[in-house]
C-alpha cells in the first residue's frame, strides 16, 4: 500500500486529537505550568531519557532553578551537580549557556530562527517549545514521531539518513494542524511512547489503525528500519582512585569540552607505564597499589574500558584531595560516582 492509498477521508490530527483527550497523558508535572522555560527544560530532559526517569528531576531541578533567571546566575558546577545521573551532560551545559544568552535577550524567543540560534535546540525542540509554550502551529520530528510516521506511511530507510527525516519532516510538517497544536504535539509523543513502542506496539488500541500502512499490511515489525549495524570501538583507560594518609581522594575537574564536560572524575591514563610518570609529576609517592576487575560504560559512538587501579600515596600537597563530604558535593560521572560509592565503606 502506498502513501495515496490511505483512506482519503481519514484526517490524521482529528483521530489523534480524538484519542488524545481520552488517553493522552495531562498531568505530567511540566504540563501543570506551561511556561516556556518549563516546556523548554522538559523537552531538553526527555531527550534520550524515558519520561518516568525525568519526572524526578524535573521536579528537583526546578526546585533548585524555578526561573531563566535563577538557572542563568547559577554556577555551571550546581547545575552539573542538580543533573547528574541523567547523563548526556552537554545538555545541562548547553542550558546553562542558553539561559545566560536568553537573560541578555530580555526575553524568551518565540520564533524558530531564534531558538535555533540557543545552545542544544534543534529544530524538533524548537518546535515543541513553539507549540506547546507558544501555541503556535509547528511541526516536531523526535524519536517517538518518526516511528509513528515511518510505520503510519511505511517508511524504508534508516530514520537517521538525512534523505529519509527530510522525507519525514515532509509528512509532520502536512499533517501538523493549525488548531490546537500545544495538544496535537503532546498526543503524537503519548502515542509514540504509550502505543506505538518501539516493541510490541498496541495497534488494536491505536487511533491510527484504519489507516496505518505498516498495519493494513501486517508490516508493522519492518518499520522504521534499524540503523546499520556499525561495531563500536573499544577505548581502554585506566582510572586512578588515588588515596593520601588522610583518606582522601584525588578529583580533577573535565575540561568543558568533550566527554563529561566540566564534571569531576578520577584522573585517567591510557597505560600502566604512564602511572608512575603521572604520580612522579605531582610529587605523589606510590606506596601500595591494587587493581580491581575492569568495567564497561558505553557512550553512543564507543565502548570504554576502565580499570580502576587503587593507589595508596603519600603527598605534601592536598590540593585536588576531596574528603568523604566533598566528594558527594561534586558533579561526577555515573560510573565513577558508582565506582566511588562501591568503594566508600572501606576506601574513604
Ligand atoms: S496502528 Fe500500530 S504501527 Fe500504526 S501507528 Fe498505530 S500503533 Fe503504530
Amino acid at each position: 500500500m502506498t502513501l495515496e492509498k490511505i483512506p482519503a477521508e481519514f484526517d490524521f490530527a482529528a483521530a489523534l486529537l480524538t484519542w488524545f483527550d481520552t488517553h493522552g497523558r495531562k498531568d505530567l508535572p511540566w504540563q501543570q505550568d506551561k511556561s516556556p522555560y518549563r516546556v523548554w527544560l522538559s523537552e531538553i530532559m526527555l531527550q534520550q531519557t524515558q519520561v518516568t526517569t525525568v519526572i524526578s528531576y524535573f521536579e528537583a531541578f526546578v526546585a533548585q532553578f524555578p526561573t531563566v533567571e535563577s538557572l542563568a546566575a547559577a554556577p555551571l558546577d550546581d547545575v552539573l551537580l542538580r543533573w547528574a545521573g541523567l547523563g548526556y551532560y552537554a545538555r545541562a551545559r548547553n542550558l546553562h549557556k542558553a539561559a545566560q544568552v536568553i537573560i541578555q535577550l530580555g526575553y524568551f524567543p518565540n520564533t524558530l530562527p531564534e531558538l535555533l540560534a540557543l545552545s542544544g535546540i534543534g529544530k524538533s525542540t524548537a518546535g515543541a517549545i513553539l507549540s506547546i509554550a507558544f501555541q503556535q502551529s509547528q511541526p516536531i520530528l523526535d524519536g517517538n514521531v518518526k516511528r509513528v510516521l515511518a510505520r503510519f506511511y511505511a517508511v524504508s530507510g534508516w530514520t537517521g539518513l538525512r534523505e529519509i527525516e527530510t522525507k519525514l519532516w515532509a509528512m509532520s510538517e502536512k499533517i501538523t494542524p493549525i488548531e490546537r497544536c500545544d495538544d496535537y504535539t503532546q498526543a503524537i509523543m503519548d502515542l509514540g511512547a504509550t502505543l506505538c513502542t518501539r516493541s510490541k506496539p498496541r495497534c488494536h488500541d491505536c487511533p491510527m489503525s484504519k489507516a496505518c500502512v505498516a498495519f493494513l499490511t501486517q508490516t508493522v515489525a519492518n518499520y522504521p528500519s534499524p540503523k546499520p549495524a556499525k561495531k563500536s570501538p573499544v577505548k581502554p583507560i585506566i582510572f586512578l582512585v588515588i588515596r593520601n594518609e588522610q583518606q582522601q581522594v584525588w578529583l580533577e575537574q573535565r575540561p568543558l569540552k568533550g566527554i563529561w564536560g566540566g564534571l569531576w572524575s578520577l584522573p585517567e591514563v591510557e597505560t600502566l607505564e604512564n602511572v608512575q610518570i603521572w604520580c612522579d609529576e605531582r610529587y605523589l609517592t606510590i606506596q601500595n597499589q591494587q587493581f580491581l576487575a575492569t568495567q564497561r560504560h558505553t557512550f553512543s559512538h564507543y565502548h570504554l574500558d576502565y580499570t580502576p587501579l587503587m593507589l595508596d600515596v603519600h603527598s605534601a600537597a592536598t590540593v585536588n584531595f576531596h574528603t568523604r563530604q566533598q566528594v558527594q558535593n561534586r558533579a561526577l560521572p555515573a560510573p565513577i560516582n558508582t565506582l566511588l560509592s562501591q568503594l566508600t565503606e572501606d576506601f574513604l
